[in-house]
């Protein structure tokens, strides 16, 4: 039937070039599909809503306009919605894709920032959410924290600066060696096939899908916020930027609602 198209017609494919390098702030894209649920493109540096992070912003630059991208999501297969607020592009069209940078960096300092405040507190984690100014971690855990004492120690290992660094790991080879599940702060999923690991020698490793900085000295010095008792056996604790000039506009710009 002329002009619908099933399922099956679908692409089923993005390549997601942010998880090679997280600093990919644009890129040359062909875009594969235009549907209400958002832009298909065969390449993108734009992550998507997921594991806490939110999806990224930015534009499509095309010869006849712009397109700006208020969300990104995950679509069907292993594809990547653009979903657009303005403009519109056309299937086959060459496109230049180009991200909020000074958004998603923020991001990356503050999802590295959790992975360090997760090994500092060292408890089970059983959510979180990322934004641009302030983010936090729930612990499972009934007694309270030493704000005073856990922002010390986050801004020792931001100090640091040590090396941040993920490799893709096939799930058998993770069931082959014990040891290495045994020091995963996070039970990995199953049934994926290759995992992407996150590490920070000597304080950190867990499954992890995503941007993170290079070194920790790039997060810039952080505080411990609010601890909020969220239940019996939850901890909430957030932590946000020690206030610069850069961080103070950022934090003007967003727009966010604290879920
Ligand atoms: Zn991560």
């Amino acid at each position: 039937m002329a002009g619908l198209r099933s399922i099956q017609d679908l692409p089923t494919v993005t390549d997601h070039l942010y998880r090679q390098d997280a600093y990919l702030a644009d890129c040359q894209a062909r875009v594969l599909s235009v549907s209400s649920d958002g832009i298909i493109l065969d390449r993108t540096i734009f992550y998507p809503l997921g594991g806490g992070q939110p999806g990224d912003t930015g534009r499509l630059e095309t010869d006849h306009g712009t397109v700006t991208i208020s969300d990104t999501r995950h679509g069907h297969g292993d594809t990547i919605l653009h979903i657009p607020d303005s403009g519109s592009v056309r299937e086959g069209e060459e496109i230049r894709a180009s991200i909020d940078w000074d958004r998603r960096y923020a991001h990356m300092r503050m999802h590295t920032c959790l992975h360090l405040l997760g090994a500092v507190v060292d408890r089970g984690v059983t959510g979180g959410n990322i934004s641009a100014s302030r983010s936090r971690l729930d612990f499972d855990m009934s007694e309270t924290v030493d704000k005073a004492e856990i922002t010390e120690r986050l801004n020792r290992l931001i100090e640091a600066n040590h090396p941040v660094e993920s490799f893709w790991i096939a799930e058998e080879e993770l069931d082959a060696r014990p040891e290495l599940i045994k020091t995963l702060s996070v039970r990995p999923p199953r049934g994926v096939g290759e995992i992407r690991l996150l590490q920070i020698p000597g304080v950190d490793l867990q499954p992890c899908g995503g941007t993170h900085v290079r070194q920790t000295g790039e997060i810039g010095p952080v505080r411990i916020g609010k601890v909020e008792k969220k239940g019996r056996h939850n901890r909430r604790v957030s932590v946000e930027f020690a206030v610069t000039a850069e961080d103070v506009a950022l934090v003007a710009e967003e727009s966010v609602p604290e879920v």
